[in-house]
């Protein structure tokens, strides 16, 4: 009840001049899973509003947040995340809701990002750093301007809708985060999640979206990217054959490849990877997320 009163008293009105107190209550309730976020974890906010707005939108950690509404419009989500890199601590959520005569609402919360803990792994065989050939290098420049137009595409609604699921069902192999040191020092991060996968295994989109990549790059493989509306995408690598095609809408489920070991791979396996606004999230935790039925 404290905080619900707090609400009320830190809301108020930017535009229009005259109101009646109880217009101004705006924000009912403000919450966020999971209830502990950590470094690496997908959050997803979920604010119920008094009010109707036009849109309600929000800043996150330097991040544009745009809310989608329930199907009555009187609960608003977004799905956001924390890089696995930010440094834990206390963060401002803010808030601004837009009001259908062009009044504004704003609130804010404290959200606390606590420190994950990541594997470790130290490499002890000597890695070869294998330089790759002039072709290679041209490969791999072509793939960043293709990866960096499919990062850029954002579709402007939310297209997910309720839970998202493992796009395969068999065990991990690599959880998300895993730091390869070597001699000491961090040589890479693991920004996604690996499943053991026979070559030829089914592999599914995690929810709907739309294609925005599926090419074959140098070190991803055969690759798809699927844009899930308002910044969040998933991604699937090192796939033995591709099933979609870019500009293609796909269900939740809808097979999109088969599994394999293209790429820079060390043997055949899935990886998955959870990506918002170009923060890297743990897929593990995506799956455990109750998302709501937008539509
Ligand atoms: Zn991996």
């Amino acid at each position: 009840m404290l905080s619900k009163c707090n609400v009320l008293l830190s809301v108020f009105l930017l535009v229009g001049t005259s109101y009646a107190a109880s217009a101004v209550a705006g924000f009912r309730d403000i919450s966020w899973s999971p209830a502990k976020i950590t470094t690496g974890s997908p959050c997803l906010f979920r604010v119920e509003m008094s009010v109707t707005p036009l849109s309600l939108t929000g800043t996150w950690q330097g991040h544009a947040v745009t809310f989608a509404p329930s199907t009555n419009r009187d609960t608003w989500y977004a799905l956001a995340g924390v890089d696995l890199e930010v440094v834990p601590g206390n963060y401002p959520l803010e808030l601004l809701a837009t009001l259908p005569q062009g009044a504004v609402l704003r609130e804010q919360r404290t959200v606390v990002v606590a420190r994950a803990k990541f594997l470790t792994e130290t490499l002890h065989v000597p890695q070869r750093f294998v330089e790759p050939s002039p072709e290679a290098r041209q490969h791999i420049e072509a793939d960043q301007q293709l990866k960096h137009a499919a990062f850029a595409h954002e579709a402007p609604a939310a297209e997910w809708s309720g839970n998202f699921r493992p796009p395969i069902d068999t065990a991990v192999s690599e959880g998300f985060g895993t730091r390869r040191t070597f001699n000491g020092k961090l040589a890479s991060i693991h920004r996604g999640l690996d499943y053991h996968a026979a070559p030829g295994t089914p592999v599914r989109a995690a929810n709907s979206g739309e294609v925005v990549l599926a090419h074959e790059l140098f070190y991803e493989g055969n690759c798809v990217v699927i844009d899930h509306g308002l910044g969040f995408m998933t991604i699937y690598m090192h796939l033995s054959q591709l099933e979609v095609s870019e500009g293609q809408q796909v269900e939740k489920g809808q097979e999109i490849g088969l599994s394999g070991a293209t790429g820079r791979a060390t043997g055949p396996h899935l990886h998955v990877a959870a990506r918002w606004q170009g923060a890297y999230l743990d897929p593990a935790q995506l799956w455990t997320l109750r998302m709501p039925a937008l539509r």
